[in-house]
């Protein structure tokens, strides 16, 4: 049979506010269990829940870079469950009356560019943290730690839109790079501060009722978001070729075996009995806030990618490579700010020297020894005709290790470029006499062998030549 997929994502994108959303506990993470608790994040009787700005800031912000609506007023709401990392018994989160709704963000790949809706987004406190293990002297036994309690999340739900894993984890990057540009989220996967819930179903190809979907948990990487998506494609068509039913249930992806395989039947809405929380009043944005968070977002990488287009020429490739990551963005800008004139060279050693160096080395590029200044600095001696192009790779090289200045390295290590006429026709002819046999090849009409002329000149040279004059001395002297 031929099926059409049906994906919707619930994404959880952890906050970097440094206090948690309901009280003033660090959200630090890694640290000693149990170090940053308090009344309100242990639920001991009788401490009441303060909902945090720079949470909510956050979560408008991320609504405005989504294209949704910010609710005027929105509810939290208690979905109670058991869990022995939940200590209230219930998790505050919002139901109703989420903060953001009807927002989409676009996808670009081989289908062309195409609109996901997102449903809504909704702020809500994360849960602690079970550790299995032992203690000496003890039976294996579980842990609680409850640091991570009160972490706050936005949950960003979108609509069963996409159609196939790569659209899913197009749109899963799409909204990584978008929440990392804002610095809301810090888009660590691996410590789970990103992470997704991936609904699927199949149905018919010509169907419009949706099937039954399965809903895969917490999967932290972008790779393996498409295996297990991929996985889950096979398992349901399987399952409906033979005659079964897909039933609705959370499963969880295995990424030693790449399967996906059962951990609970679904719960209902009505199972967690939500009900508005007592404790928190209704949050109210007005118009004035909404616009003051709008005057605080940055540039998205979208508009930035077609910026660079249109200003400085460069190619669609080049500007999603430089916008990408945030910081690249900002280097990258940087120079072009103090050299205008070069957008299209600054790309292409920020592109290739410097992002060799960093990746090589492991370093941040906020932490490059060759700041914007030092780069652009090299540039100018090149269009200023003191280097080569060539040289200027040594130039380069030195600058990362040392930090110094482009014109220093250049002065103590001797590499000025040659641009002295004479100093180069001299060169050129012991080259010349030294390659007999290569000369009568270019007169007898082998044009090729000019490129040999031209490397035994820049070598005999050090790379100092300057290599416009080397063209012309050696035209001129093989013609003559
Ligand atoms: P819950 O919170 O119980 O998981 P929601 O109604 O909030 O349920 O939906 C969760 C996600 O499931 C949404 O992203 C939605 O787009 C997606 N979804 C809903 N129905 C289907 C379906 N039949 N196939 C695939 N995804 C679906
Ligand atoms: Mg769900
Ligand atoms: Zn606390």
């Amino acid at each position: 049979m031929n099926y059409e997929v049906v994906i919707g994502l619930e994404v959880h994108v952890q906050l970097t506010t440094k206090t948690k959303i309901f009280c003033g506990c660090s959200t630090a993470f890694g640290q000693t269990p149990n170090s940053q608790t308090c009344p309100v994040c242990l639920a001991l009787p009788g401490a009441l829940p303060v909902l945090n700005y720079q949470a909510v800031e956050y979560a408008i912000r991320t609504g405005l870079a989504t294209n949704c609506t910010i609710a005027p007023q929105s509810v939290f709401a208690r979905k109670n469950y058991f869990y022995p990392d939940l200590p209230k018994g219930y998790q505050i989160s919002q139901y109703e009356l989420p903060v953001c709704q009807h927002g989409w963000l676009d996808i670009e790949g081989e289908w062309g560019s195409k609109r996901i809706g997102i449903t809504r987004i909704h702020m809500e406190e994360d849960a602690g943290k079970l550790v299995h293990g032992e203690l000496p002297g003890t039976a294996q036994s579980s842990f609680v730690d409850l640091n991570r309690a009160g972490t706050p999340l936005l949950e960003v739900v979108s609509e069963p839109d996409m159609r196939s894993a790569d659209e899913a984890v197009a749109y899963l990057k799409k909204l990584h790079q978008i929440v990392v540009y804002l610095g809301v989220c810090d888009g660590n996967l691996e410590e789970g501060s990103f992470r997704c819930d991936a609904n699927v179903s199949l149905r018919p190809v010509g169907q419009e009722q949706f099937g039954t979907r399965a809903e895969i948990k917490n999967v932290n990487s972008f790779r393996f978001v498409k295996l297990a998506i991929e996985h889950e494609i096979e398992r349901q068509a399987d399952l409906l070729d033979s005659g079964g039913k897909v039933v609705q249930e959370t499963r969880l992806f295995d990424a030693q075996t790449g399967m996906t395989r059962s951990m609970r039947s679904k719960e209902e809405a009505h199972d967690y009995r939500y009900f508005p929380d007592p404790d928190l009043v209704p949050l109210e944005i007005d118009a004035a806030w909404i616009e003051a968070e709008r005057a605080q977002l940055p540039e998205l990488p979208e508009a930035r990618r077609q910026r660079y287009q249109a200003d400085w020429g460069l190619s669609a490739y080049d500007a999603e490579v430089l916008t990408a990551e945030r910081p690249l963005a900002d280097y990258f800008e940087a120079c072009v700010t103090l050299l205008p004139s070069q957008a299209k060279s600054i790309a292409n050693w920020v592109m290739g020297e410097l992002t060799r160096k960093l990746n090589e080395g492991g370093v941040n590029i906020a932490e490059s020894p060759v700041t914007p200044l030092l780069l652009t600095g090299m540039l100018k001696l090149i269009e200023a005709g003191t280097i080569s192009g060539k040289i200027a790779k040594t130039v380069f090289d030195e600058m990362w290790a040392t930090g110094h200045e482009p014109a220093r390295i250049v002065e103590e290590k001797g590499l000025v470029q040659v641009s002295d006429s004479g100093a180069i026709e001299q060169i050129v002819a012991e080259v010349l006499a030294a390659s007999a046999a290569q000369v009568e090849q270019y007169r007898g009409g082998n044009e090729k062998v000019f490129g040999f002329f031209v490397g035994q000149v820049m070598k005999a040279s050090k790379g100092k030549a300057n290599p416009a004059l080397v063209n012309e001395l050696l035209k001129k002297k093989l013609e003559g």
